[in-house]
């Protein structure tokens, strides 16, 4: 079937996008301006390369940046004209705060949701601890 086949194409393309890194890294944000817009425009690929949730990297940015945003495909929106060096630190920053472990200070982390609690759980040593709320 030929539509199957073409079904079948578009799903590896997702799969392949999904995957953009082979290894941990933190991208430097590619930034357009749209008038008072700031759009990251390869914010999927920021979060995918950290191994973290869009929604959760969302969320810290908009907090630290304190603007209102939304996630568009492979896009955030941010609603403030925010200088590219901010947005850089503040992904920065979210890689200090929820990607490498604090004790061995790799990047080979998750993310342990509780119903309480976050914790970070380290695989390169095992070290477990509690996240601060976003
Ligand atoms: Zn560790």
């Amino acid at each position: 079937m030929e539509y199957e086949k073409l079904l079948k194409n578009v799903y590896l393309n997702i799969s392949k996008k999904e995957s953009s890194c082979d290894r941990f890294e933190i991208k430097k944000p590619i930034i357009i301006y749209e008038g008072k817009k700031t759009i990251i425009t390869n914010f999927f690929i920021i979060a995918d390369c950290m191994r973290r949730n869009p929604e959760h990297l969302a969320k810290f940015l908009y907090k630290n940046l304190a603007s209102f945003g939304e996630i568009a495909g492979d896009r955030l929106i941010l609603t403030r004209k925010i200088p590219k060096e901010i947005v850089s630190q503040k992904i920065f920053l979210y890689a200090e705060q929820f990607v490498k472990c604090k004790n061995c200070g790799k990047p080979d982390t998750e993310i342990v949701e509780d119903k309480k609690e976050n914790y970070l759980k380290c695989l390169a040593c095992g070290t477990k601890y509690i996240l601060t709320k976003i």
